[in-house]
């Protein structure tokens, strides 16, 4: 079978190569691959910033946005059945020694074939595949959502009045629909002009889009209020950290972007930390996510479905076929919003 992998921490390596098909056991399915998305992850894994091969062996197949069809079943697998579709969560293990797949110590999903047990394979109604690439990313959003809600209810009878959203990228516009689809007041700031496509998507929803062009972040929060939670989806340390700024008393702000390691910048530490501390405010990180938050991306993405038909799909930009693979690599502003590989070729 064919199968993108790469040489982990060499600069783009990803080739597309013959490798055997897996043989299930038992317990396992065997999924023949439909559609894999492309993110930042498997770019800078492309770029050898990361990824890990699997133990005594030294290429990694990449991609971790899946979405299959079940091919065939091990003889102890009953709840599965061949021809069901199905979304592969990503991370194995417990936290201190895990493996995810496509990214660390295991074979992603950018291969026709993949093998998996069904404790890790969601199932996903029909209505919903041609968005199956999502449903990974969908699940970081709704992990921090849930995350956020949480950690709020150390605060009695709270309930956020404004949401803001940094980045209208996959995930920034994920988050922005998820929210949306529970009834929040969500603004979501990005670069982008006000009459993109990411814009559109955001006002689609009922959001309200804010233009980094046409305001800042202060003026924003002069206009619209403070933020009672602010979720960051851009990566960039400098918008996470000036975004504390206009977070509201008791508020609790997300970080989800991998900033680039080597960027520094003159903050004053006691300015936030005391702005924390007497504010009486949150901050955390959230990566990764479990199989109960695919479940929840799954019953969100059915809800934004019926209430914004479309707009989920509108925000797949870029559809290639697995021999376009070179291109699906290639830096990240390559795609308008989301790049997915199609494995039967058509796009
Ligand atoms: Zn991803």
């Amino acid at each position: 079978m064919k199968a993108v992998a790469v040489k982990p921490l060499t600069k783009n390596s990803a080739s597309l190569l013959d490798m055997p098909k897996p043989v299930i056991n038992d317990s396992e399915a065997l999924i023949k691959t439909c559609a894999v998305g492309i993110d930042g992850t498997d770019i800078e894994i492309n770029q050898g910033a990361y990824g890990e091969a699997p133990v005594d062996e030294d290429i990694l197949v990449i991609g971790h946005e899946a979405v299959g069809e079940v091919e065939e079943i091990g003889a102890k697998v009953t709840d599965l059945h061949v021809g069901e579709l199905v979304v592969p969560t990503v991370r194995r293990g417990d936290s201190s020694d895990y493996q995810e797949r496509g990214i660390k110590k295991a074979h992603g999903f950018l291969s026709e074939y993949f093998k998996e047990s069904p404790a890790n394979l969601v199932k996903l109604i029909p209505e919903l595949g041609n968005i199956g690439p999502l449903i990974e990313p969908m699940s970081i959003a709704q992990k921090a959502i849930d995350q956020a809600l949480k950690i709020q209810q150390r605060l009695e009878g709270w309930s956020p009045e404004n949401i803001l959203v940094l980045g209208a990228g996959a995930l920034g516009l994920l988050l922005t629909m998820a929210l949306r689809s529970k009834g929040y007041e969500v603004y979501t700031f990005d670069i982008a002009d006000s009459d993109s496509l990411k814009a559109k998507t955001v006002q689609n929803t009922g959001g309200k889009y804010v233009g980094a062009k046409e305001t800042t972040l202060e003026k924003f929060a002069n206009d619209a209020g403070l933020s009672d939670l602010i979720f960051e989806a851009t990566g960039n340390s400098d918008i996470a950290f000036s975004a504390v700024n206009i977070l509201s008393q008791d508020g609790a702000m997300c970080l989800l972007g991998v900033a680039g390691r080597d960027h520094s910048s003159q903050i004053c530490l006691g300015c936030l930390n005391n702005h924390i501390v007497l504010g009486n405010r949150v901050l955390f990180g959230s990566v990764s996510s479990t199989r109960t938050h695919f479940e929840e991306a799954i019953e969100t993405a059915k809800k934004v479905n019926s209430q914004w038909p479309g707009v989920l799909n509108s925000i797949i930009t870029d559809d290639m076929s697995l021999t376009e693979y070179g291109k699906a690599f290639q830096k990240k502003q390559a795609y308008q919003i989301k790049g997915v590989i199609h494995m039967d070729g058509e796009t």
